[in-house]
């Protein structure tokens, strides 16, 4: 148990620069009886995990000024959990944010201004004014200015998030119609994420605790779906899917369940063939390569049995495919997460919610579940790797002993 604690322990602190004082201590001291080294290392876990915690910071954007997002942001930011779990960092507007406080009444939220992240404070709710201007906030409606601040709001968490001044991030939601008039050239948060991190392809992925579902393709009209269906891509999107499992969500060997296309997914094609032709091919090919991969099942017959609650993940291979039991099954507990990305980011399930927009009735279970899944992720992310560069090293260690 000492051993197992110690390993957790070295693992921090060869990734976190902490007290080395305590770390000399606890190793070298040969006065403690083993009884006490067992209650010291498991303290020193404890507080080590608090205070890397607290150090890990969140970058947060505000999404559009016009919707629920800030709302959602200031209710989520009052649980007094957060500012133990980690230090937020909001990339908005003092102004903004604070017109939006007034609505939301009766919360003890203070905001701590810093002109970048590097300023931030652990057990503060830092905000990175990302402009001065007097806005123009029309509540519940999709304008320019809506657009035009959110996306100064993404690019500066964006830029952030490259120089690691934050470790992850969590997008409030955005409005398509108002980042059309404020010149936003992509489909949504996904695709501009993808295309600025210079990632090939990624990996629009559901997550709650019930269920975890991905999509093979995201927002385009029912009429593509088929035609932008290939092998190439459910191969990429099985892969990313299954990465994102063991990397970011600590299973050793996931299983994830494929849908298919057509109802009863084809019917030994009687029902369209895309199954046999495409889908089909693209499984046995990624079994091949050792991913636990199963399908093509019916969707509603896959869902109806209950069938999905032995997969770690499905993917599906459109939007409503995949959204509507997700949402029937984990409303207001899912999180969005986008893998294939360099770093971690995830945004609540819900969007702006126009027509609520400054009533107080937006509810921020979503954007909260979004920020905890965030930081749990960044935390199996770096397990996963400090796990690997441990076993590197002591293969090495083996290697060298080999050859003396
Ligand atoms: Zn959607």
């Amino acid at each position: 148990m000492v051993y197992s604690v110690q390993k957790k322990i070295y693992r921090i602190l060869k990734s976190q620069v902490i007290n080395i004082q305590i770390f000399v201590t606890f190793n070298y001291c040969n006065s403690f009886s083993e009884a006490g080294k067992q209650i010291f290392s498991y303290i020193c876990g404890l507080l080590f995990k608090t205070k890397i915690l607290m150090a890990l910071k969140l970058g947060i954007t505000i999404g559009d000024i016009n919707g629920i997002g800030p709302e959602v942001i200031i209710k989520a930011l009052a649980n007094p959990r957060i500012l133990k779990t980690f230090t937020p960092v909001i990339y908005g507007s003092y102004k903004v944010l604070s017109y939006h406080k007034n609505i939301v009444k009766d919360l003890n939220v203070n905001f701590h201004s810093v002109s970048n992240a590097k300023q931030a404070l652990p057990g503060k709710i830092n905000l990175v004014n990302c402009w001065d201007d007097n806005v123009n906030i029309t509540l519940g409606k999709a304008t320019s200015e809506g657009g035009k601040y959110a996306i100064i709001s993404l690019d500066k968490a964006l830029s952030d998030i490259g120089d690691g001044s934050i470790q992850g991030l969590v997008t409030a939601p955005i409005n398509k119609n108002a980042m059309q008039l404020a010149n936003f050239s992509y489909t949504g948060h996904t695709e501009y994420f993808t295309a600025k991190d210079g990632a090939v392809q990624s990996l629009m992925f559901m997550v709650s605790e019930a269920l975890k579902v991905a999509l093979v393709t995201n927002h385009i009209p029912v009429s593509k779906v088929a035609s932008s269906i290939t092998k190439d891509l459910i191969i990429e999107k099985i892969k990313i899917l299954n990465k994102a499992l063991i990397e970011d969500f600590g299973y050793e060997r996931p299983v994830i369940s494929v849908l298919g296309l057509n109802p009863h997914a084809s019917d030994d094609s009687l029902i369209g063939d895309e199954e046999e032709k495409i889908i089909r091919p693209a499984i046995i090919e990624v079994k091949k390569q050792g991913i636990l991969v199963n399908g093509p099942y019916a969707a509603d017959g896959f869902f109806g049995s209950g069938l999905w609650r032995k997969a770690d993940a499905v993917l599906a291979m459109y939007h409503d495919q995949g959204l509507i039991p997700f949402k029937a099954l984990s409303f207001g507990t899912g999180t969005n997460v986008t893998s294939g990305l360099s770093f971690i980011r995830t945004s609540p399930d819900h969007g702006t919610a126009y027509d609520i927009a400054g009533t107080n009735m937006a509810d921020e279970s979503s954007m909260l579940k979004a920020m905890f899944t965030a930081v749990e992720m960044i935390h199996h992310r770096q397990e996963y790797f400090s796990s690997r560069e441990n076993a590197l090293v002591r293969r090495e260690k083996q290697t060298a002993g080999l050859n003396e």
